[in-house]
């Protein structure tokens, strides 16, 4: 038997995430062993612990995919990090390298892509094992307890932002201000736009004020659409609420040619748009997943360069289950990070 390590272990969909010590996995070819310090605790990981998506996790799984540490060991093949780095193991845990998308820049549309927390063992333990090629490395000034919610949070809506293309003059509405809204908001500032943060929850909203959004709007006492839309209408909307409804808000304070960026990803799979007005009002429907590494790559090196704020507040994993229940009730602040 080999030394045992601490993980939060999903064993069934419908029932709460176990506590437990496991054998730690020999690293595999071209892996190299982490010893975990950081693991921030993203929505996904709570949609993969119930099953909630169309592609279930394969039974039993150890979530977390903004694992952040220091390489322990390297197996064969393993080149570009070496005993010692500090390292933060993202959602794409694994991509082939040589389809048209990997050889595009485009690794998060590799078919034979393999996911951190998902199909393989994630962040939620003691150690992870992670494809050297797909980790990054940490610069030096950037806190473990910030780098962990950039590793998933950071670089899918820094992606969002770029792909939606926001530049100095518009008006950009972020709905969902938790873990990757806190962050959306900042790099929509940082692109230059104006912003505009929708959520549930004022303490929310005053913490997207602290991090510099022009306007609030809380879509349980105000009508979103309404209250873009006399702002002008958004010309992005970058939707990371886990609602359907927040989505269907979204693209409706659109402005004509506006875009919407779908990033959250609800159980419930369905929305409805009209395409009457899609058309005629020239408006860009986009999804958007995760980022490549060169995007996190950047988001690493905005942070070093003072540029974004991490919010956070630390969680032992004991209490895993406890802190998914925060998240879903809206009352974390920001993202949650466990520390190992
Ligand atoms: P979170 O729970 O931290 O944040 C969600 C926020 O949305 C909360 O602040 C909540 O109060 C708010 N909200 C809920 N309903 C709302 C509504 N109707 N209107 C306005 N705001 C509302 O979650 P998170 O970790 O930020 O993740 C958000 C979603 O993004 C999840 O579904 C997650 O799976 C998904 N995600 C997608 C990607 C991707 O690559 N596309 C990457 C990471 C996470
Ligand atoms: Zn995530
Ligand atoms: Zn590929």
């Amino acid at each position: 038997m080999g030394k045992k390590m601490l993980a939060a272990v999903v064993h069934d969909f419908s029932k709460p995430l176990s506590v437990e010590e496991v054998v730690i996995p020999d690293p595999l070819v071209n892996q190299a062993r982490v010893k975990i310090e950081t693991s921030g605790l993203c929505h996904t990981d709570i949609h993969a612990a119930h099953g909630d998506w169309p592609v279930k996790p394969k039974l039993p799984f150890i979530p977390g995919h903004e694992g952040v540490g220091i390489v322990e060991s390297v197996g064969k093949g393993v080149k570009t990090v070496k005993e010692g780095d500090r390292v933060a193991i993202p959602w794409l845990g694994y991509a082939c390298g040589h389809c048209e998308y990997c050889a595009s820049g485009w690794e998060t549309l590799c078919e034979n892509q393999l996911n951190t927390g998902y199909a393989i063992d994630g962040g939620f333990a003691e150690y992870a094992n992670a494809y050297a090629d797909y980790v990054a490395k940490v610069p030096k000034g950037v806190d473990p307890m910030d780098a962990a919610p950039l590793t998933c949070a950071g670089v899918t809506t820094y992606k969002a932002v770029k792909v939606s293309g926001a530049r100095p003059s518009d008006l950009v509405a972020i709905f969902g201000i938790g873990g990757l809204g806190h962050l959306a908001l900042q790099y929509a500032k940082i692109a230059g736009a104006a912003v505009v943060a929708v959520d549930l929850f004022e303490e929310k909203l005053s913490l997207a004020k602290e991090l510099g959004a022009d306007y609030t709007v809380n879509a349980r006492t105000q009508d979103p659409v309404e209250e873009i839309k006399k702002l002008g209408g958004a010309d992005q909307a970058i939707c990371v609420a886990v609602a359907p409804k927040a989505f269907e808000q979204a693209y409706h304070s659109l402005r004509r040619g506006g875009k919407i960026v779908f990033v959250a990803l609800p159980k419930d799979n369905d929305v409805k748009l009209p395409i009457f007005e899609t058309v005629l009002n020239g408006i860009s429907v986009i999804g958007s997943i995760v980022g490549t590494r060169v995007d996190l790559k950047e988001v690493f090196e905005l942070h070093a360069d003072g540029k974004t704020r991490v919010i956070h507040e630390k969680r032992h994993l004991h209490d895993v289950n406890e802190a998914f229940k925060e998240v879903e009730e809206g009352k974390a602040k920001a993202r949650l990070v466990f520390e190992l």
